[in-house]
């Protein structure tokens, strides 16, 4: 699991971009390796470095080669370097879902916006759909907009 991860929607897609952050001088094939391992349920992979030099060139081209985006933590100012010019990576859906799950992040079945478990009035509502009847997660807000609609009828 990545050290650190960004969430957020985009157009109805979960975009999930993952940052491996060391603090070393050599970065060596199996840190590439393990910050590769996040490309399983991330769109966008970084290795961060926080160390007083920043990345050699052989670390940049392997980087490049396998998409990988480097940060270079310089005291407080975060330098991207070199940037990331390779696009996107299309996660497994599985493997996202498990990530989400273990997060314990919830997308609303409604909204689609991405809360916490606990951000959640209700985690699992039994609501009817033209098909079928499932237990889907909601939001807070969509609950109580839910609980509006069908106290009025
Ligand atoms: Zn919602």
């Amino acid at each position: 699991m990545a050290d650190v991860v960004g969430i957020k929607l985009i157009k109805d897609e979960i975009d999930v971009i993952a940052v491996e952050v060391k603090d070393k001088e050599k970065i060596g094939p199996q840190i590439i390796n393990q910050t590769m391992k996040n490309f399983d349920f991330a769109n966008k992979v970084y290795l961060a470095n926080t160390y007083k030099r920043s990345f050699n060139k052989r670390v940049w081209s392997d980087a490049e080669l396998h998409g990988v985006g480097l940060i270079w933590i310089k005291s407080k100012a975060c330098v991207e370097d070199p940037p990331l010019l390779i696009g996107k990576n299309k996660p497994n859906p599985i493997l996202l879902d498990i990530f989400l799950k273990k997060n314990n992040i919830i997308q609303c079945s409604i909204c689609k916006v991405l809360v916490r478990k606990w951000d959640s009035e209700i985690l699992s509502r039994k609501f009817f759909t033209q098909d079928s009847q499932i237990q889907r997660p909601i939001c807070r807000e969509c609950n109580k907009i839910f609980n509006e609609q069908y106290l009025k009828a």
